[in-house]
């Protein structure tokens, strides 16, 4: 019983994937939704069962699994693209399939439960720029997050653009654009972490899918607390996490609240045992 209310975690994470597996597979009639989240779900509680062994790599265990079956499985293997421009394709042809489904459970509606746990275990952009050498921020932030919006615009002009102009074969171009998308993704991913000395620049400043991201994660269920009367202001959470997040305010307006990815290295390197 004991070990059972341990793995309670893993094996909650596990049922809710598989209740999405099970419901999408007979709702649309299609195995690889079975697959694919029961895939996802395995993979993740994976990783939360490596946490409570303490294991050091869990999350980049995750992000490896499921980073590398979406970017090479799902995206070069099968062709979808499931960068923005695929999301907006997608909603165009009034389609719910693929990237639509994608952004609903990961990007829209499932950070309402799990906040950004997908920029922290999934993203395969971050899955590269997580190996670059500056984990922890060495600079104050910078105020530049207006970019994001830019590159936001422009994801929807394109594909507006492609569907005015009537185009055809768009599929094709879809799936170009998700090649050039990603390549540019890690160029500039890559440059702006040398330049910033700050590996998750381009998801503070550059990355679109925040936009959706950050106002659905500040009603997250799940969330890093602080205990108040536990902690002894050491400051050293805020000095390891990634994102800037100064998680011992326990309040939903704290600063940079929205950009938690649920990396856990705060509560890993707290010495009160505090969150
Ligand atoms: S902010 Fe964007 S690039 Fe960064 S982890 Fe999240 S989705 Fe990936
Ligand atoms: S690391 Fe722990 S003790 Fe130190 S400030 Fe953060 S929550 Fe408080
Ligand atoms: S270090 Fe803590 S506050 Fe910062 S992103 Fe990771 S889990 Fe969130």
């Amino acid at each position: 019983m004991k070990q059972l209310k341990k793995y309670l975690h893993p094996i909650i994470f596990l049922v809710i994937f598989e209740t999405v597996a099970v419901t999408l597979w007979l709702t649309k009639n299609n195995l690889f939704y079975l697959f694919n989240f029961s895939y996802i779900g395995l993979s993740i509680s994976f990783g939360i069962f490596l946490f409570i062994r303490k294991y050091e790599h869990a999350r980049r265990v995750v992000q490896l699994l499921v980073g590398l079956y979406m970017l090479v499985y799902l995206g070069l293997i099968c062709q979808e693209n499931m960068q923005i421009e695929g999301f907006w394709f997608y909603l165009f042809t009034g389609v719910f399939e693929a990237a639509t489904i994608h952004y609903a459970v990961a990007k829209i509606f499932g950070p309402l439960i799990f906040g950004r746990g997908w920029c922290g275990y999934a993203c395969w952009t971050a899955m590269v720029l997580d190996f670059l050498p500056y984990k922890n921020p060495s600079h104050e932030r910078k105020n530049i997050g207006w970019i994001r919006y830019i590159t936001f615009a422009a994801s929807l002009v394109f594909v507006s653009a492609l569907f005015l102009a009537k185009i055809g074969n768009i599929e094709k171009i879809m799936f170009r654009a998700f090649i050039i998308g990603n390549v540019l993704y890690y160029i500039a991913g890559i440059a702006l972490a040398f330049a910033f000395r700050d590996n998750r620049a381009f998801c503070k400043y550059i990355c679109p899918i925040t936009v959706f991201l950050k106002p659905m994660s500040y009603f997250s269920l799940i969330r890093v607390k602080c205990k108040k009367d536990r902690c002894i202001e050491c400051g050293k959470c805020k000095r390891v996490c990634p994102m800037d997040v100064d998680v011992t305010d326990n309040s939903r307006m704290r600063k940079n609240g929205t950009e938690c990815i649920l990396c856990m290295e705060c509560v890993k390197n707290c010495p009160k045992d505090a969150l």
